[in-house]
């Protein structure tokens, strides 16, 4: 391998150098802004330095000598390696709306390292340790408060709990960056899931391929490969990223037949520009990566400088839509605060809607007609199938139950609104005795 010149000035301080050992990355990690200037020759002023320790005491830095190695050092302060990497005394700044939790994960969390948001699937966050910390990290309330991987034990809780709620048919590992616990401990993990009878698919969420592509291991590969179907989502978020080791970290992965995709997050001044997402994501395309998720910021606390507003993530999304392969563009979500999950966002292309005929707009500008049928039979659904002429196979379907607004769409459930649980005017009516 040849190394950058970042490369050979890092090694060359860090003696011997075992640079594609993950291992020795992991041990070499910067965690100080001493250890960061000796290696960048990047030097603070004191008063700079007495302020971003402060920011460090709040929230810890570490970087792998990798992932330092991609910053140009010559404009390191608008590099988009370093803004996601390097702390900024920004971070605290912490404003009314930001929360520790918006997520609100721990309030749905039945079971210690587990969030049960949806009807099918799980997050469970099986360590607390990252190679890198994000400086946009979500999950910044937890980063370095107790750096440790749970003993396998712990997480016997949360494995119960998915094996008692046969409805689970997801289990996706998260943390921290599930990557860095060591070979075994992950295939018992792994192994301990895959007996559940009803969980159909595991994935992992992890940032290795971006922050230490050295992780992923032929050794790595075949635990991982037992465990199929498999998938894998990662965290580029800037071309610059896909380097050429990343690029065979990904194909090792993809040639297992692991199926991988991209959570990017939208981040003010580091990617928040139509040509670099759009960059981005062909480039994830080259590489088998097929981009899943472009998310709006966070309200977690210490990122307001990372936040956009909405509609820049529109306007990308409008540079993308048409004009490249469908599968390059990613379903742009807002994490709703409090728990409510992921709500995709998107430019609107319906311009009026008549009696069978709807008007739309393509991404040149064209406003078009589709005319609609003018007799349509609508199959009338009691979600029970068994009189139905569509040929669902019911040996092999899942049950169906309906929450939400599909419960509105129902041709059988009764419920024609849904009505927030604090209504004022509700409660006029029980308190008036006028129900019913
Ligand atoms: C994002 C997320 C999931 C997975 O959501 P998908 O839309 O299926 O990718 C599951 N649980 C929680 C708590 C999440 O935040």
């Amino acid at each position: 391998m040849i190394l950058n010149e970042n490369q050979q000035k890092i090694t060359k301080r860090i003696k011997k150098t075992k640079w594609e050992d993950w291992t020795w990355q992991i041990k070499h990690t910067i965690k100080t802004l001493k250890q960061f200037e000796q290696i960048t020759e990047i030097k603070f002023s004191e008063e700079e330095k007495n302020i971003l320790d402060e920011t460090i005491r709040k929230f810890p830095l570490s970087i792998t000598p990798y992932y330092v190695s991609l910053i140009d050092l010559k404009n390191y302060k608008t590099d988009p390696v370093y803004l996601q990497s390097f702390p900024s005394p920004k971070e605290l700044d912490v404003c009314v709306h930001e929360m520790s939790d918006p997520l609100s994960e721990d309030k749905d969390s039945p079971v210690p390292h587990l969030t049960h948001r949806y009807p099918d699937r799980v997050l469970l966050h099986v360590s607390n340790l990252c190679s890198m910390y994000c400086r946009h990290c979500t999950r910044k309330r937890k980063v370095g408060d107790r750096d440790s991987i749970p003993v396998f034990e712990e997480l016997e809780k949360a494995f119960k709990y998915i094996e008692n709620n046969t409805k689970v048919r997801d289990v996706l590992l998260s943390g921290g960056d599930p990557l860095m616990l060591p070979d075994d401990y992950l295939d018992k993990v792994l192994n301990r899931i895959s007996q559940i009878p009803h969980v159909e698919i595991i994935r992992i969420g992890t940032r290795m391929p971006v922050v230490l592509p050295y992780r992923i291991t032929t050794k790595l590969i075949k635990i991982l490969k037992k465990y199929q179907p498999l998938y894998i989502n990662t965290h580029f978020n800037h071309p610059r990223e896909i380097t050429n080791s990343a690029k065979k970290a990904l194909a090792m992965l993809v040639n297992a037949g692991i199926v991988l995709g991209n959570q990017s997050v939208l981040l003010s001044g580091i990617n928040d520009c139509p040509r670099i997402i759009k960059t981005l994501c062909q480039k994830l395309v080259q590489n088998r990566v097929r981009p899943y998720y472009l998310y709006q910021c966070d309200l977690s606390e210490g990122l307001t400088h990372f936040r956009t507003p909405i509609n820049k993530g529109i306007e990308i999304l409008e540079s993308l839509i048409g004009h490249t392969s469908g599968f390059a563009r990613p379903t742009y979500v807002i994490d709703a605060p409090g728990g409510g999950g992921k709500i995709p966002v998107e430019p609107n292309y319906i311009i009026s809607h008549g009696t069978n005929k709807v008007i739309l707009r393509n991404y040149e500008g064209i406003i078009t007609t589709y005319k609609e049928p003018d007799s349509y039979e609508a199959t009338f659904c009691d979600r029970d199938c068994v009189n139905c002429k569509l040929q669902l196979n019911l040996e092999e379907a899942n049950k169906f139950s309906t929450i939400g607004i599909e419960k509105l769409l129902s041709n059988t459930d009764k419920t024609i609104s849904l009505i927030p649980s604090v209504n004022q005017r509700i409660k006029r009516r029980e308190k008036n005795k006028i129900n019913k």
